[in-house]
């Protein structure tokens, strides 16, 4: 068997999830809203099944969705991308993310990334043979520990994968920091994944800049979106990579490997969803904005002690105020348990979980108002 699989856990989303069931919990863990995306981008799927929408696409994407991912690049960034060359729509942002690295990796070649991290990239980095080199953000303002990032990079480095807005640290990279990221990419002419899925949930006024709009970052960029997010329709596993021609031919044979090609009709769908107009945008990142409010606000009053969250489904809060006695992952088994409210151990996000921080939990607030108000009545019963 292969022995980094082996060696790879389930993944935590999974076993909170099924714990969450196991004992009746509001399921606060996993990040998925528990409320149905627009009706109309539902219909367009509907509509596109019946309209026999069914057999093999076009393996970069039907064209009307990569022509709604240009003109999405255009409307929100100014980018512009040629829809027929720059494109190619995978089944999520997970695909995504793994075609991106298999179209610019070779053995021994350095990644460099910054913890805490998504699930997914250490193991997909490793078992291409390359080699991550991880730059650590401090809570709680995880602002970029420049001279660490600075060497990190050296002559073998071949990528950065950055997310932004960050899960889980509710982070959005300001466009200093992007700049100081381009100009080390510059130096040591190294691509840039950019792990973007939630590009359309940001708060306070915070806007999401993607890396790509830097100057000299157009040929250098590989931009993933997720409908899954931006619909919150997040079991439709519908991605988009947007990069320059000179990329996209390899990440489109990575996606010929992975998976050639994406359902139509939740294409069809996504296109129309795409090309909504403005006030539909604005309103997801309002009302996750509220929602947010809502979650932080009972939390603090419980004592938690909440981090500033900018952006993306989730709050990190310290436990510590509390008085637990255990570690992260303790504190979640036993607010599942003991409350029926979970969330997910922020040291899940460390590569060695063991020297990450253990006094952090992260709760995901995409939830209806009154499953919310209902958890965090439950968390005061407990305390
Ligand atoms: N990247 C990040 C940071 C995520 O949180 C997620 C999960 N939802 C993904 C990628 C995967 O997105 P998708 O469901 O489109 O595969
Ligand atoms: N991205 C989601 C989260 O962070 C979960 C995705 C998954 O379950 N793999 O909660």
């Amino acid at each position: 068997l292969n022995a980094l699989l082996s060696a790879t856990g389930t993944t935590v989303f999974t076993v909170m999830s099924a714990l969450a069931v196991q004992h009746g919990s509001i399921n606060l863990g996993q990040g998925f809203p528990d409320y149905e995306g627009p009706e109309d981008v539902v219909k367009a799927a509907a509509d596109a099944l019946l309209d026999n929408r069914n057999q093999y696409p076009p393996m970069t994407g039907l064209p009307e969705l990569r022509q709604a991912v240009a003109d999405a690049n255009r409307r929100f960034y100014g980018l512009t991308i040629d829809p027929a060359t720059e494109v190619v729509v995978t089944s999520g942002a997970t695909e995504a993310l793994t075609a991106c690295l298999m179209a610019v990796l070779n053995p021994g070649d350095e990644v460099v990334l910054f913890e805490p991290l998504y699930d997914t990239y250490l193991p997909v980095i490793r078992m291409l043979g390359a080699v991550p080199k991880l730059v650590r953000l401090t809570p709680p303002k995880w602002d970029l520990p420049r001279d660490a990032l600075a060497a990190a990079f050296g002559p073998k480095t071949k990528a950065v994968l950055l997310n932004t807005p960050l899960n889980p640290a509710s982070k959005v990279f300001t466009a200093a920091e992007l700049a100081f990221i381009a100009d080390l990419l510059q130096r040591h002419d190294a691509y840039a994944v950019c792990d973007e899925v939630y590009e359309h949930l940001t708060f306070d006024g915070w806007k999401h800049i993607p890396l790509m709009t830097l100057p000299g970052m157009r040929g250098r960029c590989m931009r993933i979106g997720s409908a899954g997010k931006t619909f919150s329709l997040t079991g439709w596993k519908v991605g988009y990579i947007t990069c320059d021609a000179s990329l996209a031919p390899n990440v489109a044979k990575a996606h010929q490997l992975l998976t050639f090609t994406t359902p139509p009709n939740l294409q069809r769908a996504v296109a129309v969803g795409l090309n909504k107009d403005d006030s539909y945008f604005g309103s997801l990142s309002a009302e996750l904005q509220a929602k947010r409010d809502r979650l932080a606000a009972g939390l603090e009053k419980l004592g938690f002690g909440v981090l500033e969250a900018r952006g993306s489904y989730f709050i990190t809060a310290d436990f510590s105020p509390l008085g637990f006695s255990g570690d992260d992952v303790a504190f979640c088994r036993h607010i599942t348990e003991a409350a029926k409210v979970t969330a997910i151990p922020v040291s899940a996000f460390y590569d060695n979980p063991a020297d990450a921080p253990k006094h952090y939990a992260r709760f995901a607030f995409c939830k209806n108002d009154a499953v919310l108000d209902e958890a965090l009545a439950r968390l005061t019963a407990w305390k």
